[in-house]
Order: C-alpha cells, then structure tokens, then sequence
C-alpha cells in the first residue's frame, strides 16, 4: 500500500519527511479482494465488510474536502477496482478540489477501470507487485498475479497514465529486489516505493491470530542489517535510472530528531466500517481517532472517539521512537548493557526520498 508524503527539509543532506503541509486520505472503499496475500493487512473484523455506496464515498470525499487543505485522496481496498463505480469517485474527488488522486491497485483492474477514467482524472495508478520474478511474486500473492499486474502496468502505461509501484519486502522476496529497478524500467513505472513488511494483518503471525489466510506462517520480516546495507543501494540504483523512488527510513540514530506523524502530520486512514485511524500501525485494534457516521441522508459526521485511543499513545516518550511499534513488534528493537535501546524506530510514515 501506498503512503505517500510531502517533504519537509530536516537537515540539507537528506530528503525525509512529514506531510506537515498536506493531508492524505487513504480511502478503503471496500474490503472484498479477488487476491489472499500473505501479509495483507486488511483485517474486515476492525475495518468492516461492506463496500460503499457511491453517494456515501461521495459524501465522505466532501467531509474531508471541507476539513483539509486540498488533501490527496489514495483509494485502496481490498482490490478498489472492485468497486463498479471507483471511477465516480475519482472524478468526484477532482471535483471536490483534491490536489491529487492516486488508485493503488493489485493490477487486475476490475470493471474495465482504464477505459473509465483519462490520465487527467489520476494523477497516479499505483501497482503492487511482490517480486522481479513470476514464481516469487505469486508465492506471495497468488498463481497468476504477476501476469495480470505487469498486463495491467503495460495497459495503463500504453493509455499516459502515470504508474508506480509498491514492493513489499519480507523474507520471501528481498533476495530479488536488486533485480527490480532495470524490471521497472523495462516496465515504464515512474516511481517506486519500497514498503517493509509490518505485524498486521496476516503477517500478524507472530503476534496475533491470522486474520485471513489459512497459509501456516512463519516471520517474514527482514532484520535491521539487511534493510541497511541492502534497501538504499537499491533505492539508489532505482533513482539513478529517473525512478523517483521512496522506502521507509525504519531505523534512527539515538541522536536523531523523532517525529510521530500522529502528532505532526495530517493523514486520515478511512475504513468502510466508519473508522478513521491517523496510524496505520494502529489499525488491528479499535483505536482509531474518529469514526465517520452517515445517517439516512447521507450526511456524514466525523466524531472524535472517546478515550483511550491512538492519541493517547502519540503523546508518549520513549526512548525507542514510536511507542506502536514497542507494542506490537518489540523485536525489531536492540539494546545495550545499560537498558537503553541502541537505536529508534522511526515512524512508518517517515520515508526516504531520492
Ligand atoms: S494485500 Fe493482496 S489480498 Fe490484501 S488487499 Fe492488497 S491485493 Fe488484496
Ligand atoms: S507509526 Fe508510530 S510514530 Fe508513526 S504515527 Fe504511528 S505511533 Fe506515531
């Protein structure tokens, strides 16, 4: 999944940042998936199995049209080509002064989605693939994926779209992404972003009980010397071929400033269900910030939930960075004889830029 940001300048040597400036709103539409991948987040206990009517995406587009400052609208699922009428709201968001409109999408783009929409209504399509290869990307996302994404990048590449890609790197695939940028190239993406698996959802395995698949599990997450010495080679690579790429900068020296975006960004995660979340991480359980109510006439109203919720945890100070991490995903932190933690785990939503 796809979660972008404005940059904010921390120091004049690297990229970073917070959408201080912007609002993003990561729709989710609906839920429903024709795909079952491994370390799907999705997780329609918390976030609801219905999908939208037209007229209440279209009301709920309004709300935070009104709230923010000409936010950016990502639509997600589940698979959003789903929806028979997403190209309604692409437009709908257009109308409603969004400045950007992103469809991220597992390639198969239901409903004949392309001939729908023109590249003025989108200022991306945003794919996800999971490997350079067929056999690797499909042990994690299905047999046949890799096809129908790489037929769906060509399509809409053929059409002007704007493409970019999003590659989720677990122990089931990292071995194959030096290969990516000459395959993204080849392919005609524009940008790439590079995502680290988290504890959600299915890769929940740890943790939590599967949520979706009935695949045994095993940990999938990559540790922090291979992210490293292997992540930014690659995302260097990518950006010398003229692919702007992003990656998560997951790890912070002691001595780096740490920022939780719940606390100095504006992003809205919009579940199907009514449920508005500021952090992904925060997703598995009922903390959200909000919850959208829609009454009979469609007039939705976002409600501040009551305490405790994700807020609370926001405000807290630790020494290891985002205290959702320190919850939920413990082992990805190191520390010293001295009981200090031998480094920070930045916020996800923090993203190196080349
Ligand atoms: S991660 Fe896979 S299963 Fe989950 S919504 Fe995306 S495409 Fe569907
Ligand atoms: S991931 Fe951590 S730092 Fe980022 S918003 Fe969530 S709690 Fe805050």
């Amino acid at each position: 999944m796809n979660r972008p940001a404005s940059k904010i300048t921390i120091d004049n040597s690297r990229t970073v940042a917070f959408a201080s400036q912007a609002s993003n709103v990561f729709f989710h539409i609906l839920t429903q998936c024709n795909l079952n991948c491994r370390h799907c987040y999705i997780n329609p206990e918390q976030h609801g199995q219905n999908m939208l009517s037209a007229d209440v995406i279209d009301a709920w587009l309004s709300v935070f049209a009104k709230k923010c400052h000409e936010p950016n609208v990502i639509f997600l699922g589940g698979e959003p080509t789903l929806h028979p009428h997403l190209y309604k709201a692409v437009r709908k968001a257009r109308q409603l002064g969004y400045r950007s409109v992103t469809v991220d999408t597992n390639g198969y783009l239901f409903h004949d989605f392309l001939t729908k929409v023109s590249p003025d209504d989108l200022n991306y399509i945003s794919f996800s693939l999971d490997g350079a290869t067929a056999s690797t990307n499909d042990a994690i996302r299905g047999t046949g994926s890799y096809e129908q994404c790489v037929k769906g990048i060509l399509a809409a590449v053929a059409r002007g779209f704007n493409t970019s890609l999003i590659y989720t790197v677990s122990r089931m695939n990292l071995h194959e992404i030096e290969l990516m940028p000459a395959l993204l190239k080849k392919l005609g993406i524009s940008r790439f972003f590079i995502q680290v698996i988290g504890l959600r959802g299915n890769s929940a395995s740890d943790s939590h009980h599967c949520q979706k698949s009935s695949a045994p599990h095993e940990r999938l997450s990559i540790d922090k010397n291979e992210w490293i010495e292997r992540i930014p080679v690659v995302a260097k690579q990518a950006a010398e071929l003229g692919i702007a790429t992003v990656y998560p900068k997951v790890y912070l020296d002691c001595e780096e400033p740490f920022y939780c975006a719940g606390k100095v960004a504006r992003n809205y995660f919009v579940f199907p269900n009514g449920r508005v979340y500021q952090c992904p991480l925060c997703e598995d359980f009922p903390l959200h910030s909000y919850t959208l109510k829609t009454s009979a006439d469609h007039h939705p109203v976002l409600t501040k939930t009551d305490r405790i919720n994700e807020s609370d945890l926001f405000n807290l100070d630790i020494p290891e960075g985002c205290v959702m991490n320190k919850l939920i995903q413990p082992e990805n932190i190191s520390y010293m004889e001295d009981g200090f933690p031998e480094y920070k785990i930045g916020c996800c939503l923090l993203k190196e830029e080349l």
